[in-house]
């Protein structure tokens, strides 16, 4: 579903990625940890389309996204790639439900149909009574919630979460990790997650380390 073929990336004299390789198969929990620095981030990006690798290439549901034209990019990133980041990044001025819907409605989808997608993601989460309040009245739990919703709006190939809990206390930490079974349970969601969480790390499906630019 993923695979990513030799990919090399080096900041000036800085190899941060040597030759990683990596296939994901289409409902796996993958977890990727490493020391700070170690380049989760840069593969991240790579994989997720923000940025390109020195060489490599990366294919996800039979695209190459190295050789995607960069006036497909943007389009291609909203409809197959979730993103969630270690802050929520949800608008401030827009409540939970509308924050889900904006990508919907970027991909150009019939409203009515983002909405009730947006509404049932919601629930899911058990957030759904929260649909109608803005961001600052959520509790950090409820606005990652939101966030991961926004993420599976477009029913994505692969969802890649950088730090996910993060900011988030062992409870809710826990919780959320909880949540991302329950997705794969219900949607048959993948999951590529860095995290410096051992617990999620562990009872993820695969756990890969970055360490001197190999990851395994
Ligand atoms: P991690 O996510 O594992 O903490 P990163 O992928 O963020 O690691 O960074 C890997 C290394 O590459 C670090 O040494 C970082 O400083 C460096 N780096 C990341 N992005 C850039 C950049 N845009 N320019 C220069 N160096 C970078
Ligand atoms: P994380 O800690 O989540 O790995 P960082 O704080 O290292 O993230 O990096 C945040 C952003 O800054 C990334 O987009 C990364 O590419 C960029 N970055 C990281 N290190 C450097 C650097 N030394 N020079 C320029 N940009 C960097």
């Amino acid at each position: 579903m993923l695979r990513a073929e030799n990919i090399v990336k080096s900041y000036r004299n800085l190899n941060v990625l040597k030759r990683v390789n990596l296939e994901v198969q289409k409902g796996e929990i993958v977890s990727i940890v490493g020391a700070s620095g170690a380049g989760k981030s840069t593969l991240l990006h790579i994989l997720g389309t923000l940025d390109q690798p020195d060489d490599g290439n990366v294919y996800l549901e039979g695209y190459n996204l190295i050789r995607l034209k960069n006036s497909d990019l943007s389009k291609f990133r909203n409809k197959k790639i979730g993103f969630i980041f270690q802050f929520h990044n949800l608008l401030p001025e827009f409540t939970a439900l509308e924050n889900v819907c904006i990508p919907g409605y970027l991909g150009n989808r019939d409203e009515k149909q983002v909405e009730e997608k947006a509404l049932h993601l919601l629930k899911l989460l058990g957030i759904e009574d929260r649909a109608h309040h803005k961001p600052s009245e959520l509790s950090g739990g409820e606005q990652q919630r939101t966030a991961v919703a926004r993420a599976l709006i477009n029913d994505p190939a692969v969802v890649l979460a950088d730090e996910p809990s993060g900011n988030l206390d062992s409870k809710n930490a826990e919780e959320l990790h909880q949540l991302f079974f329950k997705l794969r349970e219900e949607l048959g969601q993948t999951f590529i997650i860095v995290t410096h969480n051992n617990e999620l790390a562990s009872h993820s499906d695969r756990k890969l380390e970055i360490k001197d630019g190999i990851l395994d």
